[in-house]
């Protein structure tokens, strides 16, 4: 079952309990699913993959826009039909309007959002700024005078889609479970709390005793464990952690002998440190090397690329020694700054030119020794 691409089952929400502490600037959870006796599989390195639904007090302000009560049937993609305020929560993505919408509402009157249409950049902006994005909401409720059906509506709304998170767990050490480690995404724009659509269902929308279906993604292909001798160093800030919890409770319960380094950070030590009496635990009688960057627990801003520095030489030994290197989490500036790191730790602990170290770099890629799972 393992090397099936997806193995869809039907999961009961068993654990949902916060880490980040009271002060945090966010709020990360840990969620504990059981696989209801499902005959799935899965792997350190895996995902699970989750379809989620939308905050029902959205639903009802579009419902409102719309002037509709909401009992309307409309038809989903699928064919099937179903009352709209059912198909707004469970099928349509709310938070990212498509261009069939705007272009619905350009047709009915909405001429400012006319340019959006000719001007990449400005449409880019409109969809995605930081703290200025617009959802399906905005779009209505600031064009009071467009009139759309309900069906007109949900004729042009993307579909959610489902999401991805890294299991956390070892199916070894947990059997019959599956964990998670989500951080949810929420975001005041213009007076109005902004929720990720699947990160706070299962904060907040998914109740705890109920069931949902999720499926487990291999992803063996590109994010597989070491052979059980070899050294691992493991860089996962943030909620990059959670597939190396799971690789360090495989390694643990199976007795691997490979020798285990993680790098960790996040924002603070007091609030911000997941897992840290399990970590503790482990680094504690040295089987685990645990180097952590809480970044804003000093004046300068420190990083898990500057640990990597700091430690260039351990690294550089490690990796002669034939360790693997996993990076996941952060893809837009963590997984460069880390890449950018290794490159420069080649040079320095390594002696080697810029060029050597590109080729021993890409080596390392292409023999499957650096692997990475960012998002
Ligand atoms: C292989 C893989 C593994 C993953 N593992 C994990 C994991 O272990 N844990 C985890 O938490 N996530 C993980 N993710 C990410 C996860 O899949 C979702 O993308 C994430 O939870 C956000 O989804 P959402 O539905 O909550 O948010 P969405 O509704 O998709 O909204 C997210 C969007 O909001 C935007 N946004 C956020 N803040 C602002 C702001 N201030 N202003 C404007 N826009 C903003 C972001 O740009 C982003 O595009 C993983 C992704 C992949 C592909």
């Amino acid at each position: 079952m393992a090397g099936e691409a997806k193995q869809h089952f039907t999961g009961r929400h068993l654990v949902n309990v916060r880490l980040t502490r009271p002060g945090s600037a966010k709020s990360t959870r840990h969620h504990e699913i059981s696989l209801e006796d499902a005959p799935v599989t899965y792997l350190p390195g895996d995902a699970l993959g989750a379809q989620p639904a939308n905050d029902p007090s959205l639903v009802e302000r579009i419902v409102a826009a719309l002037d509709a009560t909401g009992d309307e049937t409309v038809t989903c993609p699928d064919g099937t039909p179903m009352p709209l305020a059912q198909a707004l929560t469970e099928v349509y993505n709310l938070n990212t309007p498509s261009r069939r919408l705007l272009e619905l509402m350009i047709e009915r009157g909405a001429s400012d959002l006319a340019p959006l249409l000719t001007d990449a950049e400005a449409l880019k902006h409109y969809l995605n700024a930081w703290n200025d994005a617009h959802d399906v909401l905005d779009v209505l409720a600031d064009h009071p005078n467009v009139r759309l059906g309900a069906t007109e509506l949900v004729g042009v709304l993307r579909r959610t889609l489902p999401r991805l998170y890294s299991v956390a767990s070892s199916q070894k050490a947990h059997p019959g479970q599956v964990h998670v480690l989500v951080v949810a995404v929420e975001y005041p724009i213009r007076g109005r709390d902004r929720l990720g659509i699947c990160s706070t269902w299962f904060a907040d929308r998914w109740p705890v005793g109920t069931t949902a279906p999720l499926y487990l993604q291999n992803q063996q292909k590109h994010f597989a464990m070491p052979a059980p001798d070899t050294p691992m160093i493991m860089i996962g800030p943030g909620t990059g952690l959670a597939p190396f919890r799971a690789f360090i409770e495989e390694r643990r319960v199976t007795g691997a002998r490979g020798r285990n380094w993680l790098f960790f950070g996040e924002q603070h030590r007091a609030t911000d440190f997941f897992y840290e009496s399990e970590l503790q635990a482990y680094a504690s009688d040295g089987w685990l090397r645990l180097d952590l960057a809480f970044s804003r627990d000093q004046p300068e801003k420190i990083y898990v690329q500057h640990l990597l520095r700091e430690h260039a030489r351990d690294v550089w030994a490690w990796l002669e020694e034939g360790a693997e290197i996993f990076v996941c989490g952060d893809k837009e500036r963590m997984a460069a700054d880390v890449d950018r790191e290794l490159h420069a730790i080649v040079e320095t602990a390594g002696g080697r030119t810029p060029d050597q170290a590109r080729e021993y770099v890409e080596h390392l890629r292409a023999s499957k020794r650096y692997k990475r799972d960012v998002y």
